[in-house]
């Protein structure tokens, strides 16, 4: 059996992974990257070296690698199908979630994905600058990429001097004047998106203050409402009092600090010609009908002065021509990994997706070996059974163009 894989980062390694678990299975890993790994490489922050090496155990060496090569641009659903038995898409999440608020789109006002290529060598970002000049930098969500960046902006450059970060950010990082960092979080904190593990490695640090707002750990509006999500676990509770115990320090005084502002939403990003801050609108947090906390603004109003804003708001995936995509959700609608019209149900036949183009932008790199998996499953249980159609032979002339640029 012959099968491409579509993307070579976590979704796509473990899909490869699992495939050449079985005698008689060839793959060829297509990335439209020139390097492989995904947010392995782009993504994962660079004082995260002991993550990147998860990379280590992708089988590429065993499989056929195309680099710089697009699929939907350079061969399309169809070339892939005439040569493989099936086509499993593992093409991430790669376009920004939108705050769509006045002032977005105004210089110093940029999204987390920009920065965090930037930082990490991304050629499709090199040469990209960032106005590092001012004292603070809001950064608008708290989930895990936002405390990533906070990070890079407040450790000290020397610490990451000796890590894979691209040469021009650690300059810029060297001559910033960044000393606090904002992350705004729109409800309460027991449904911040970020880890526990990750606030805990920030609030154990010595060289920076991390600030919490005591006044804004309540959320007003559900109390005593348990929502869907359970975030009235004890691990939530257990969250809560760490994210006390940081409000309750007295500042050491560090030249960097991180301060966590609750129940906040951006409502413009203010500036002539450039940023200078952020209004914003306190919220209150009420659970729905659906059991879902939603945040809804309360009325008070203020401003963060900042020189640097970064959306950090989550990713999508995009469509790829001649499948079915789901723009609301960003994913290609699947069932089990199989990729289904939307409308009918109907299975396509041969096209697979895996990680975030299957399921959303949301999971650490481990949830895509089970996601990875699974796919792989349910496409070896249509090959037992005769489901997939057998393709050419491999042909030498099998037109894979490299990107050009
Ligand atoms: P991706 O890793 O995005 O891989 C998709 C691949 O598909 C890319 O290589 C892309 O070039 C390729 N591609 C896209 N479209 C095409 C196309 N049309 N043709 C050919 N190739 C294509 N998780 C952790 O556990 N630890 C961390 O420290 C961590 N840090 C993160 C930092 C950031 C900034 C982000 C955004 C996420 C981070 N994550 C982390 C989460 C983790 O990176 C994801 O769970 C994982 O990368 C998703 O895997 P994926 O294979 O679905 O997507
Ligand atoms: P995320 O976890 O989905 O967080 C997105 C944040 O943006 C949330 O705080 C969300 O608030 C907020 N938000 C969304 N729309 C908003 C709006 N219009 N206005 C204000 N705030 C808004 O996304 P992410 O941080 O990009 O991370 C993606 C995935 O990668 C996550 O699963 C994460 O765990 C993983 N990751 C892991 C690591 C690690 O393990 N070290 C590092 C980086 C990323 P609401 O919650 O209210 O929607």
């Amino acid at each position: 059996m012959r099968v491409a894989v579509v993307g070579s980062g976590p979704a796509g390694g473990y899909a490869a992974n699992a495939l050449l678990q079985h005698r008689n299975v060839e793959v060829d890993v297509y990335d439209r990257s020139h390097a492989p790994h995904g947010l392995i490489r782009y993504g994962v922050a660079p004082d995260h070296q002991e993550t990147k090496r998860i990379a280590d155990v992708f089988p590429f060496a065993r499989a056929r690698l195309h680099l710089g090569v697009e699929v939907g641009k350079h061969s399309s659903h169809d070339e892939l199908l005439e040569f493989h038995h099936a086509v499993i898409y593992a093409t991430g999440a790669e376009v920004d979630n939108r705050l769509n608020i006045p002032g977005e789109g105004l210089p110093g006002s940029h999204s987390a994905r920009e920065f965090v290529a930037w930082y990490n060598g991304d050629p499709e970002h090199a040469g990209r600058e960032f106005d590092l000049s001012t004292e603070r930098a809001v950064i608008i969500g708290n989930g895990n990429v936002a405390l990533d960046v906070a990070r890079i902006l407040t450790t000290d450059p020397e610490q990451l001097a000796s890590t894979d970060i691209a040469d021009p950010a650690l300059a810029a990082l060297r001559a910033s004047r960044i000393r606090e960092v904002v992350v705004l979080g729109r409800r309460g904190v027991d449904h911040a998106a970020y880890s526990t593990a990750e606030f805990l490695a920030l609030v154990d640090r010595a060289d920076i203050d991390v600030v919490v707002d005591a006044d804004e750990l309540a959320s007003p509006g559900r109390a005593g409402q348990p929502d869907a999500a359970g975030q009235d676990s004890p691990l939530a509770r257990l969250r809560l009092d760490i994210v006390r115990e940081a409000a309750a320090r007295k500042p050491t005084g560090a030249d960097r600090r991180i301060i966590f502002r609750y129940l906040a939403s951006p409502v413009e990003i203010l500036g002539d010609g450039r940023v200078t801050g952020v209004r914003i609108v306190r919220n209150e947090v009420s659970v729905d009908g659906d059991g879902v906390a939603r945040a809804r603004p309360a009325g008070v109003y203020g401003t963060i002065d900042a020189g640097l804003v970064l959306g950090s708001v989550g990713y999508r995936g995009s469509a790829i021509a001649g499948l079915p995509f789901d723009d609301g959700t960003g994913v290609m609608p699947n069932v089990a990994g199989r990729i289904v019209d939307p409308r009918t149900h109907d299975e396509i036949p041969g096209a697979y997706a895996a990680g975030w183009i299957k399921r959303g932008a949301r999971g650490v790199i481990g949830s895509n070996k089970v996601c990875a998996n699974e796919t792989v499953e349910s496409l070896l249980a249509d090959y037992l059974t005769g489901r997939l159609e057998t393709p050419s032979p491999p042909s030498p002339t099998f037109c894979v163009r490299p990107a050009k640029g």
